[in-house]
């Protein structure tokens, strides 16, 4: 109860802070609206709590489609609303929950504890130019930087040599094992996606890792989805955000891919153009991703959000489930496109994949180098700004206005955005299913940036409003 107490000081603080207004003319704004909101509007209450009803459904819906209508969106709506089908019917022909799934899915996220905890990283002692190893994280709001060991490249890669010994020399299980349990492992995730999230809400008020940096609010759905800690861990070195981001989701993500190919290749007896496609293409990303994962301590999921189920239950099961589904739809549609069409789809994914990388690496060389780097051959430009974080203390930062992030605010989504239609479009035309992810992730970023640009136009006052007439689109130059 200690923690509760210390935490509500430091809300007090940080309004009397915002109260008194700053030092300078870049400090008036209040430290206290970094990250996520202190108060909780109508709206946003609204939308926690249809999302927290609907999200789970929604997962399920899109699974089971496949696995009861082809993959066919319309088709189970048309027999409900013509009486052919009901709910209870659809729901008693999908898989139940089985013990040997469950065997399954824990000795998966054991594997992955024991790799993120036990196994500290050696890779970056022989890859040039890879950053793992003990990291600092960015400054929290109370003005700490959290340690992590970053070793998500060196787990992705043995587990991606055991899966390749298994299914090449050892065969101890068989490589469609992940597709063969899909509907199950629904349900084991989620068991434990509502877990992790519940116990990081309870964990908030009882024992938080930093009380200084929990957030409150009144509202219990609210705190629930959005959570309360920013950085819950357990001892030293367990940080939920990044292993449940990190892993088991997307170590995950590219042995899920694996497992629909080999699918296809036990059903058909080959393997489709569009499925190593998006095997391809997904697997750059993580990738990425992986080689990339000090970087990623900067993003806004270590930086601005707090662990709540949004990025508990997320990370367990939306990810796995929804950002596979081209995958999953390709075993039970096989495609095989065109030589022009599968050029196309690499193209955009490629140059997709080029800006966002691109634009995310001026970024990280701009702040690591303090603006002492050469973007695009020259000098960047830059707007200097100044914040409070809540302990009081005076921060100063850049924010660069040439390179990408001359062009547009967030070019690193339009690459990003790139890429998903690139998956959804290897998937041809014969259903909506699969576009289902470029809808998601158009709706996902573009709120994400509104959102991240709230934050900073509260973290950096003025020198914001300077920074958008610099800059004045978000993600499509002379459109948004
Ligand atoms: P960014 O990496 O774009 O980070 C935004 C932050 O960068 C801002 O809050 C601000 O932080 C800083 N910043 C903004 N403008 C500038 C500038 N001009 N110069 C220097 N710094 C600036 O956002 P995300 O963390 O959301 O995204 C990281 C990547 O992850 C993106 O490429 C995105 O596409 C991807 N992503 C993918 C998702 C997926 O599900 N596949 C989900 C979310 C993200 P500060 O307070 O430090 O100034």
């Amino acid at each position: 109860m200690d923690q509760i107490a210390v935490a509500m000081e430091a809300t007090q603080r940080r309004q009397k802070l915002s109260s008194n207004g700053g030092a300078s003319e870049t400090t008036e704004e209040p430290a206290g609206q970094w990250g996520r909101a202190w108060e909780v509007d109508w709206f946003s209450l609204s939308a926690v709590i249809l999302l927290l009803c609907t999200a789970p459904f929604l997962v399920f819906f899109f699974v089971m489609v496949c696995d009861q209508y082809q993959c066919s969106v319309s088709q189970p709506l048309v027999e409900l609303y013509s009486g052919e089908a009901t709910l209870r019917s659809i729901w008693d022909k999908a898989p139940s929950f089985t013990w040997t799934t469950a065997q399954i899915y824990t000795v998966w996220v054991s594997f992955q504890v024991v790799l993120y905890m036990c196994v500290p990283d050696i890779t970056h002692k022989f890859l040039p130019g890879y950053a793992g190893g003990v990291q600092d994280g960015a400054r929290t709001p109370a003005g700490l930087i959290n340690k992590y060991e970053i070793n998500g490249l060196q787990s992705w890669l043995i587990t991606h040599a055991l899966w390749y010994a298994n299914a090449q020399y050892f065969h101890w299980f068989s490589p469609t094992i992940i597709f063969d349990n899909w509907i199950p492992l629904l349900w084991c995730t989620n068991l434990l996606g509502y877990a992790v999230s519940t116990f990081a809400f309870v964990k908030a008020y009882l024992f938080p890792t930093n009380a200084e940096d929990c957030k409150f609010t009144g509202n219990v759905f609210y705190n629930y989805m959005m959570g309360i800690e920013f950085n819950p861990r357990i001892g030293k070195w367990f940080d939920f955000k990044l292993f449940f981001n990190g892993r088991p989701g997307i170590v995950a993500w590219t042995l899920i891919n694996l497992s629909y190919a080999a699918k296809q290749q036990e059903l058909y007896g080959y393997v489709t153009n569009s499925m190593i496609l998006v095997n391809v293409l997904q697997a750059i990303y993580v990738l990425d991703f992986f080689w990339n994962e000090a970087w990623y301590l900067k993003t806004i999921d270590i930086c601005h959000d707090h662990f709540g189920w949004y990025l508990g239950w997320g990370d367990c099961v939306w990810l796995p489930f929804l950002y596979t589904l081209q995958g999953l739809y390709l075993v039970y549609n096989p495609v095989q496109l065109s030589t022009a069409h599968a050029a196309a789809v690499l193209l955009l994914g490629l140059v997709g994949y080029y800006i966002f990388r691109s634009t995310n690496h001026q970024k990280d060389l701009f702040r690591r180098t303090e603006g002492k780097c050469s973007i695009w051959g020259k000098k960047p430009t830059f707007i200097e700004c100044a914040y409070r974080s809540g302990d009081g203390g005076l921060h100063h930062s850049k924010l660069m206005t040439s390179g990408f992030w001359g062009v547009a605010r967030h070019l690193n989504y339009t690459g990003d955005l790139m890429g998903s239609l690139a998956y959804c479009a290897a998937c041809g035309f014969g259903h909506i299913h699969p576009y289902f992810y470029i809808v998601y992730m158009t709706i996902l970023l573009v709120h994400r940036c509104v959102r991240d640009e709230h934050r900073c136009s509260s973290k950096y006052g003025k020198d914001w409003k300077r920074y958008t007439d610099a800059v004045p689109y978000r993600l499509l130059p002379g459109i948004f």
